[in-house]
């Protein structure tokens, strides 16, 4: 059974079509990578798979279940984005343990998550800290922290590292694949950045105005790109 599956979907704005007549089967466990050019449907191709656009037409499943109108909530997705929009007033802890509080998540067992998220992110020394005293690199970890407290069978990025300096963005990239290999879950993670795509995904899928152009292994796309579009974009020999 794919984790998450995308069939036949549309969506337009108004009367622009933006993703075309897509389909995507994502194994469980898997780390795929959407990569293309600003402007060609990732991160509106992910919004779509978290819920929170409604598509113009086909359907999206988890797990097996057809997830097309459900609420984000109720998706078992957590989502990480470019901007870390963390709540400036509550500290770290209070920013990891807000939606649970919400959800009712019961006291012990989110001190659990907590303890196990800042174990892995190593976030512990920050907890009581306000976002005003972190750095961008712990900020960014905080925001993928407050995805894994959730305990959610998906996580969703949408180019969390562009914000970040050179540096930091190869250290959070090794960050990231080291907590994919921890959890082991499914991960779709959306990206302009070749680099981060090669060495992040299991599978890769170029895109190019609201279509997928080539669904395949880093390997292969960068060895045997199906047409120059991706061959020029991925910086492979041709
Ligand atoms: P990417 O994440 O690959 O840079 P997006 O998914 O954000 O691209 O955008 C894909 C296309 O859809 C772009 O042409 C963008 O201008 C358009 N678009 C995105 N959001 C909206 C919106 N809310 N209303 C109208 N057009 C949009
Ligand atoms: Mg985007």
């Amino acid at each position: 059974m794919s984790s998450v599956s995308v069939k036949d979907l549309s969506l337009n704005f108004g009367h622009i079509s933006v993703l075309k007549d897509l389909n995507l089967d994502i194994a469980e466990g898997e780390f795929l990578v959407l990569l293309g050019p600003s402007g060609c449907g990732k991160s509106t191709l992910l919004n779509c798979i978290a819920g929170l656009l409604d598509i113009s037409d086909g359907q999206i499943f988890i797990k097996g279940k057809n997830v097309t109108w459900e609420e984000p909530k109720d998706r078992g997705i957590g989502m990480v984005f470019q901007s870390y929009a963390l709540y400036p007033q509550m500290t770290v802890k209070g920013n990891l343990t807000f939606g649970l509080k919400n959800a009712g998540v019961a006291k012990d067992e989110i001190e659990r998550r907590v303890a196990r998220t800042a174990d892995i992110l190593q976030i512990q020394p920050l907890l009581e800290r306000k976002p005003s005293q972190l750095s961008g690199g712990q900020r960014q970890r905080v925001a993928i922290g407050r995805a894994l407290v959730r305990d959610v069978d998906v996580f969703l990025f949408d180019e969390p590292l562009s914000n970040l300096d050179a540096k930091l963005r190869s250290e959070l990239r090794v960050e990231i694949k080291r907590l994919h290999q921890k959890l082991a879950n499914t991960m779709i993670y959306v990206t302009h950045d070749q680099i981060e795509a090669l060495t992040l995904a299991d599978r890769i899928a170029v895109m190019k105005g609201g279509l997928i152009q080539q669904l395949d292994t880093p390997h292969a796309i960068y060895n045997h790109p199906v047409n120059r579009f991706v061959a020029g974009f991925i910086g492979s020999p041709g």
